[in-house]
């Protein structure tokens, strides 16, 4: 079974529902022999949001805790099915990754067409890197069409840990989705979505999942610590900062 070495989703008490503070977060990681990690609290759209001062301001966080490189990042909710997120270019360019997702709060659910069009903008979108927990059952769209797209833009879906906590419902889906990426040859990043600084670089249930499918480690981006650096470096020249 492979071996997670970043965790790329996790929110802080920046984001209101969530109980860990960023020391918490960089601390479990290097207890649990984590790289790196990506703090990614929501964007503006959803009640418990941080100010969007929040955002940029990570640019005082140290770049590297020991051993555990923190890396700068962002949730954004999905707004509408252009690909439209809640934070703005000049924002979303102060990040190292971003996370685009649909939250309910943010976006009431269209048609499969529609998510389908939303998640093919955020593809094309340069300053997005991975789409999260598209398992969710409020949300459905053409799997073959977006999973093949992210392919072609080496772009990420997102195994989330957090769909077995609190989104059951999402795991057949999350299941068919490993599938389509391992058929088409898409990343797929496997992230705990922590909301507290126990599940911080949990993911057993994610990699028993991907496992199931028989998803080869090369396509798993946070599964390596170089294959992540080559990614990070390579968005850096698709996003100029
Ligand atoms: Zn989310
Ligand atoms: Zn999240």
């Amino acid at each position: 079974m492979p071996r997670i070495v970043a965790d790329l989703h996790c929110h802080t008490v920046a984001s209101d529902h969530a109980y860990c503070t960023v020391k918490e977060i960089v601390e479990t990681c290097a207890a649990k022999g984590l790289s790196a990690v990506a703090i990614t609290d929501h964007g503006p759209a959803l009640p418990d949001s941080p100010h969007l001062w929040h955002f940029d301001n990570q640019r005082i966080l140290p770049r590297r805790v020991g051993d555990v490189r923190l890396l700068r990042g962002a949730e954004a909710s999905i707004l509408d099915f252009r690909g439209g997120v809640d934070l703005d270019e000049r924002m979303l360019r102060t990040l190292d990754w971003t996370i685009a997702s649909f939250h309910g709060p943010a976006c009431a659910p269209g048609t499969p067409e529609d998510h389908t069009a939303a998640y093919l903008a955020l593809i094309a979108n340069p300053l997005v890197d991975v789409l999260g927990h598209t398992g969710s059952v409020e949300f459905p769209y053409d799997v073959e069409t977006v999973v093949k797209a992210c392919a072609e833009a080496g772009k990420c879906m997102e195994i989330n840990v957090g769909s077995f906590r609190v989104r059951p419902t999402a795991i057949p889906n999350c299941r068919r989705i490993a599938d389509a990426c391992r058929r088409h040859g898409a990343l797929v990043v496997v992230d705990s979505d922590a909301h507290a600084s126990w599940d911080v670089g949990e993911f057993g249930p994610a990699l028993d999942l991907l496992d199931s499918v028989g998803f080869p480690e090369e396509r798993i981006l946070n599964a390596d610590l170089d294959r992540l650096e080559r990614y990070l470096e390579a968005r850096t020249g698709r996003a100029p900062r």
